[in-house]
């Protein structure tokens, strides 16, 4: 893998951001429940063909490595927050992924619409030293045993994704359609190591696509929108030009993911001195109309389902509530039908004409 030697100046910022956070992780949770997950949910989601329901499960294992180590994580993730720093062991995962899927499995079998399971641990769940082989092949060893459940995405940095492992999933669930997600965020090397501080490079993921690509598992690239130090009308270019690339390589999925303001980094420490805003709503509307033909559909499903959207930490137009639930009510039926007509209608608010105002700050 080719990991970027120099580093970027914002890294050291980072990674100081990130070490106090770790403390207070560290002084604030010492007693962890680690037989129960961080989350879980169900709830109405996009599946490859059809509208079905989501059961996403997020796990507590000791959190990613690259935020724990030396590089100091990306500069938009919190997600050590919600991990345990010290080791979790393959005991402790089962019984928290049994909790979630037992108390999930009434409604996944007796429900018409079908299932995908999303299992996410807020860093990888191809590294070893974070979600042990043992535990992997029990959580893929109930996926391929519960008839309803027709998709399984699964999160990883590329550099956990190879031949053995991609292997191993197949031949666990043959029958299912498997997805990684690889938080790509940009197809711009640049912007991905100086402002995200991502760590690899554009070349890295297409190469770790076709390993994918020989053992039939998707890929689902995630698409940070407006990463730090970009203007809204420069997150709007970077993420036009993102999904054009994605779209010609004919990637499975494209998961647009405006920055929200997670606490514990870098982007927070920018928000608090007014050097950052999340994304308006529209942007995010303008991209995708600009950004997507009907015949995309045939070989790539669009997804974006925001955090924190509408709230000001998260992608958000004005304080009217109304204004943003409109707009993100577009957003929504967008990806569950994939069709892009809904892209179309324009709720009218007073503070379009602000935004169009601020697009270059
Ligand atoms: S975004 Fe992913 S790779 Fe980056 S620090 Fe967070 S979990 Fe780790
Ligand atoms: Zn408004």
């Amino acid at each position: 893998m080719n990991q970027i030697n120099k580093q970027p100046i914002i890294q050291e910022k980072i990674r100081k951001i990130r070490q106090d956070t770790i403390k207070k992780v560290k002084i604030r949770s010492p007693n962890n429940d680690l037989n129960k997950p961080v989350a879980f949910w169900t709830k109405p989601d996009r599946l490859l063909n059809e509208v079905g329901n989501e059961l996403t499960i997020i796990l507590r294992t000791r959190g990613c490595e690259w935020a724990l180590g030396d590089n100091g994580g990306c500069s938009m993730c919190g997600y050590i927050r919600d991990a345990n720093i010290d080791h979790v062991n393959s005991q402790n995962i089962i019984n928290q992924f049994d909790f979630a899927f037992q108390n999930s499995l009434d409604k996944i079998q007796n429900d018409s619409r079908p299932f995908i399971v999303k299992i996410f641990n807020s860093g990888s769940f191809l590294d070893d030293t974070e979600m042990p082989k043992t535990a992997r092949e029990y959580v893929y060893k109930k996926i391929a045993q519960t008839k309803n459940i027709k998709e399984l995405v699964i999160e990883s940095r590329s550099e956990y994704i190879n031949h053995e492992n991609m292997d191993k999933i197949k031949n666990f669930l043959p029958n299912k359609y498997i997805e990684v997600g690889i938080g790509l965020e940009t197809v711009n090397d640049y912007i991905r190591i100086n402002y995200i501080n991502k760590g690899f490079k554009f070349n890295d993921f297409q190469e770790v696509l076709k390993i994918c690509r020989k053992y039939k598992v998707g890929v689902k690239a995630y698409l940070l929108f407006k990463p730090p130090f970009l203007s809204e009308q420069a997150a709007i270019d970077d993420c036009k030009k993102s999904i054009k690339k994605l779209l010609e390589i004919k990637i499975n999925s494209i998961s647009i993911n405006p920055v929200n303001i997670q606490k514990g980094t870098l982007v927070e420490y920018l928000w608090f001195q007014n050097r950052y805003r999340p994304p308006w709503i529209y942007s995010i509307i303008t991209c995708l109309k600009e950004s997507l033909q009907d015949k995309n559909f045939e070989t790539t499903r669009i997804l974006c389902d925001p955090s924190g959207a509408g709230t000001n930490r998260g992608v958000h137009n004005c304080l009217n509530s109304d204004c943003n639930k409109q707009n993100l009510e577009i957003i929504k039926n967008f990806t569950l039908s994939q069709d892009i007509n809904e892209l179309n209608y324009s709720p009218q608010c007073f503070c379009k004409k602000r935004y169009e105002l601020n697009l270059l700050q």
